[in-house]
């Protein structure tokens, strides 16, 4: 692990703290407008969503519940195939949910993630995202709610990770090429 902070393998800032709480703002202020009136259920996948879903709660001014899961892909050659590793703690039947991620690539991840939730027959499902990376997008999504459409690089920070590192950045930024290329 490098001894210097901030990390020297970082290569560029792309959104600062304050672009992103600006962004937090903004969706939450759509959110509590486009379900006035109803109670909210918060869904997001661990570890990466966590972050993004800390901030969007306290900026939504609605009765709401938030839920947790995680899941682990199958890896390289299998995208799309998830194993769900952590189920919600609570049924969504009759729900109105909000699925809250952190990034959407290919989107197949949330493909298969959405199918799951809609076979439990919530109100409803929608789509919140901070960072959509739209150029590489494999399968078919609606995106209600979107903070940034970002370029086909990888990013770290705010709750996107490297090996488990950088999550905890205030922003996101990009890695020098070679770091990621490697992986
Ligand atoms: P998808 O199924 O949409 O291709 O992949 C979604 C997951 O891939 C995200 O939830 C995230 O874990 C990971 N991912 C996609 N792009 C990036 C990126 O630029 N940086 C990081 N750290 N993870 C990414």
């Amino acid at each position: 692990m490098s001894d210097s902070f901030p990390d020297p393998r970082i290569d560029r800032v792309l959104y600062s703290p304050e672009e992103i709480q600006a962004a937090v703002r903004r969706i939450g202020a759509d959110i509590t407008a486009d379900y006035t009136g109803r109670t909210l259920t918060l869904v997001t996948v661990l570890k990466g969503g966590a972050m993004f879903l800390a901030d969007l709660c306290r900026a939504i001014e609605l009765p709401l519940t938030v839920d947790f899961m995680a899941i682990s892909s199958y890896g390289p050659g299998a995208e799309g195939s998830v194993r769900i590793t952590k189920d919600l703690d609570d049924p969504i039947e009759g729900r109105d949910v909000l699925v809250v991620e952190d990034i959407i690539d290919t989107g197949l991840t949330l493909a298969y993630l959405l199918r799951v939730l809609r076979q439990r027959r919530p109100a409803s499902v929608s789509v919140c995202t901070l960072l959509d990376k739209d150029a590489r997008r494999l399968a078919d999504l609606p995106i209600e709610y979107r903070g940034f459409t970002v370029p086909d690089r990888f990013l770290v920070g705010y709750g996107l990770d490297l090996d488990g590192l950088w999550r905890t950045l205030p922003y996101v930024a990009t890695l020098h090429d070679e770091i990621w290329e490697a992986e």
